[in-house]
This record gives structure tokens, C-alpha cells and sequence, in this order.
């Protein structure tokens, strides 16, 4: 989709601090993170909500989860742990309707979420 933030940013044409990089998917650091590691996964192909997404990007779905634990194990996150969150519309807290995996790391979190 052309005017959506999260197509831009994998566009480069709006700047991003990248981490990775791939035909199917960009990882970059979140604007307002919220915890020491905060990195987002976004697929190249523009889903708005994770309910909007067809079986057939079933393999999209690993890779993203992949690209995700391969940048916490290069941190240094995979012994200590981090939590992977895939926000789905509002009342999960979903404010950027282009599916993305937070990766977040470097402190404990705690359960249930808020
Ligand atoms: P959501 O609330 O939709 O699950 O997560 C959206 C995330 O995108 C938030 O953590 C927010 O800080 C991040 N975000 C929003 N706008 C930008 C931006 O322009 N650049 C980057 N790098 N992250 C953004
Ligand atoms: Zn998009």
C-alpha cells in the first residue's frame, strides 16, 4: 500500500534504523521502545490485521518468527529469554494496521500483559 508507514519504511522511503533485511521481510528498531531490545518484523507484503492474513502465508509467518529469534540469539537475548507479541487490532493495542512481530528483550516482563 502506498501511503502506509510501515510499507514506506521497508521501502526505505522513509528511515528506519535496520536490522535485517530480506525478499520477504525487514526487521528495524522500534521509534519508542519499550524495553533495551525492541525490534520490529514486518513482512514486505501489506496485511492490515493478523485476521487479514490467508493459510497460504503460512511460510511468511516462520520466516518472520525466524528472522525474530536468529537477532535475539545475535544479541545474546536466547538465554535469558524475550518475548516475541503479535498485536491484533484495538483492543490488543494495535496502532499500525501492517502486521509486525515486536521482538523484546533486556528486561523481564511480566504476565498477564497490561
Ligand atoms: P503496535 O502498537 O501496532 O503493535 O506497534 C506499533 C509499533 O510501531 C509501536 O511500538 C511504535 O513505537 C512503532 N512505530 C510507530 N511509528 C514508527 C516509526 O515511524 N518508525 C519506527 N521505527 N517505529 C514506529
Ligand atoms: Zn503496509
Amino acid at each position: 500500500m502506498s501511503d502506509c508507514l510501515f510499507c514506506r519504511i521497508a521501502r526505505k522511503e522513509i528511515p528506519s534504523k535496520t536490522v535485517f533485511e530480506d525478499a520477504d521481510c525487514v526487521a528495524f528498531e522500534d521509534i519508542n521502545p519499550q524495553a533495551p531490545h525492541h525490534v520490529l518484523v514486518v513482512p514486505r507484503a501489506h496485511y492490515e490485521t493478523l485476521d487479514d492474513v490467508p493459510a497460504s502465508e503460512t511460510a511468511m509467518f516462520g520466516r518472520m518468527v525466524m528472522v525474530a529469534t536468529r537477532i535475539a540469539r545475535e544479541r545474546g537475548l536466547g538465554e535469558s529469554g524475550y518475548r516475541l507479541v503479535l498485536n491484533c487490532r484495538e483492543s490488543a493495542g494495535q496502532s499500525v494496521f501492517h502486521i509486525h512481530l515486536h521482538l523484546l528483550g533486556g528486561r523481564s516482563f511480566g504476565w498477564p500483559p497490561g
